[in-house]
């Protein structure tokens, strides 16, 4: 290997979870790619613990899904509840069973059901796929530290910080997926905007034997205490009885060393056992989005286009969508089938996605245990009975919106793109906890399991899939593949004939793009086919 210069199609810079699925992606679709992450990436800290629906739909997709539910260190029969609690030791508020839908079996609305796994593991079974698709090829302690682009492509410089050398790497495309401080972003003159600074917060891991057996609220995924002295977010997040702790809005100026740590945890639990602190780290929450996501050949993703705080459980979710949206487009451009309106779509498309949820995101941090506890309520006697069920009674009111949320999770749809036609149908109303399915142009196509036990996605291709009901017309299907075929469009055409996929997709004729997003319907399949699927294909506007 030359190790001045490499050229690669695509090369990625960051190798968090939206680098590792923008790699699965490109890979899988048989499009090579360079990733580079200027650390070794392994640590403690888990950040992101729910996985969601339509992450693990997309691992269903790549084909690990299973892997990451073999991966979970609790297991995925643990309940995955939500306990509001004065303190473990002290008294329930109330609860949220199944919060994220991490419950196993099969619910017609999803393929996946969510799982609570650490970021970390989360991260190693993405990267164990990673490296195993050909033409991927990931490289540790390797640092981007420039580039310049012109119509020709991308030429970035990457020190090799294991040996301190650099080379060169020309690539037609470069992602940015390098988080929060994203050095890709300054590179092409993006700024975030919005607010940074919402609180300062510390999330603590640490080993507890014992910790589990010591309350008597059962097993949860969080448990929030409410108390005057420490209000906190606490919870096992892995096997070996290691546990998070997080106490939010930490006042400014206040620093935790090991010691005090172990001591908040022992004051905010009211349990006191040895407590091993693994590691400490400080967080901000801030609200803010990239006022460009691209410049010509460069695009951002994940963190570094878009912060919120991390509650509900957003984040790394939207990020590999961010990757998932991009990969398939870079695809068909590298492929020859998608054009350059394609890659515009990306930002239109995201955008309002993630705007929608950074607000959700901000309205949960602005009800945190801090904002929740009353004075009193740890408090016996009939008063403090009262306050108690007053507060739950709030809790369950106020929180359903963050724990409940299948209706941003998989209820977000892509308006005014330009890879999508409408129907002419209006815009349904948006709600964070219902999802109602819709086969409407820039939803995500409705799930269904088919008689046989499998999922209707399973059946989708890799590129686009017509789904045709009973009553398409045998000419127009012949019509519809010899037009995909001419413009070099991978196309899968699927006529299922369970009732119910009927009801779904109402439709005569649905065209699902491979990120399993509606792209048209009709009733009609056009005279001029062709230029239907070029706009669809960004080949046209
Ligand atoms: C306390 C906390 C809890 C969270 N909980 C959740 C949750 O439950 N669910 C959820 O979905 N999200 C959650 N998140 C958010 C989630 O952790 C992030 O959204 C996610 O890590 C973003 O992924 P990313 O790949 O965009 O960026 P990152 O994970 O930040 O990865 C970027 C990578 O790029 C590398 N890099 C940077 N610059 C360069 C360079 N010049 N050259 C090479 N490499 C570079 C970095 O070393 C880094 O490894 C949480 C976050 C926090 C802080």
């Amino acid at each position: 290997m030359n190790k001045t210069s490499l050229s690669v199609p695509v090369l990625i810079v960051g190798a968090g979870p939206v680098g590792l699925a923008l790699a699965i992606e490109l890979g899988q679709r048989g499009i090579a790619c360079l990733l580079v992450e200027r650390n070794d990436r392994v640590g403690y800290a888990p950040r992101a613990k729910t996985t969601n629906v339509r992450t693990r739909e997309h691992m269903r997709r790549w084909g690990i899904a299973n892997r990451l539910r073999d991966a979970s260190p609790l297991g995925v029969q643990y309940p995955s509840n939500v306990v509001f609690v004065t303190r473990l030791a002290g008294r329930e508020l109330a609860r949220f069973e199944n919060a994220m839908y991490c419950a196993p079996g099969r619910n017609p609305l999803y393929s996946e059901h969510a799982q609570w796994i650490p970021q970390y593991t989360v991260e190693e079974v993405m990267r164990e796929h990673a490296q195993s698709l050909p033409g991927v090829d990931l490289r540790f302690n390797c640092e981007m530290t420039g580039f310049t682009q012109d119509g020709a492509g991308v030429s970035a410089q990457v020190r090799d910080k294991a040996n301190g050398t650099d080379f060169t790497v020309q690539a037609q495309y470069l992602v940015g997926a390098d988080g929060a401080r994203s050095a890709v972003r300054d590179l092409i003159g993006a700024r975030m905007e919005g607010q940074y600074g919402l609180s300062r917060n510390y999330n603590i891991v640490f080993r507890a034997p014992g910790l589990a057996e010591a309350h008597k609220h059962g097993p949860a995924i969080m448990y929030w205490q409410l108390n005057g002295e420490l209000p906190s977010l606490i919870g096992p997040m892995d096997s070996g009885d290691k546990w998070f702790f997080m106490p939010t809005k930490v006042e400014e100026g206040v620093r935790l060393n090991d010691l005090d740590a172990a001591d908040l945890i022992r004051k905010a639990t009211g349990i006191d056992l040895p407590y091993e602190i693994l590691s400490s780290d400080e967080w901000v929450a801030s609200r803010l989005i990239a006022n460009s996501y691209r410049d010509r050949r460069v695009f951002l993703a994940g963190d570094a286009c878009h912060l919120h705080p991390p509650f509900g459980g957003y984040g790394m979710n939207m990020g590999v969508a961010d990757a998932v949206d991009l990969g398939w487009k870079l695809a068909a451009l590298l492929q020859g089938w998608g054009g350059p309106t394609l890659l515009e779509s990306y930002e239109a498309e995201r955008r309002p996605v993630h705007q929608w949820v950074i607000a959700e995101a901000e309205a949960n941090h602005a009800i945190l245990s801090n904002h929740l506890v009353a004075a009193g309520l740890e408090g016996d006697g009939p008063e403090g009975e009262r306050l108690r069920r007053e507060v739950g009674a709030r809790i369950e009111a106020t929180k359903l919106r963050e724990f409940n949320t299948l209706g941003v999770v998989l209820g977000y749809r892509y308006e005014d793109s330009p890879a999508i036609v409408p129907d002419g149908s209006s815009a349904p109303a948006l709600d964070f906890i219902n999802y109602v399915p819709s086969s409407r142009p820039g939803h995500l196509a409705p799930h269904a399991w088919l008689h046989d036990g499998s999922s209707l996605y399973d059946h989708f291709g890799g590129g686009f899939t017509l789904l045709a009901s009973s009553a398409a017309d045998a000419k127009d299907l012949e019509a519809i593949r010899r037009q995909a075929g001419a413009n070099g469009v991978p196309l899968a055409v699927l006529q299922p004939t369970e009732g119910g996929i009927a009801n779904l997709y109402p439709a005569r004729y649905t065209l699902v793009r491979p990120d399993q997003h509606v792209a048209w319907r009709g009733d009609t399949w056009p005279a001029d086919g062709s230029a239907l699927l070029r706009r669809l294909c960004g080949m046209q506007a």
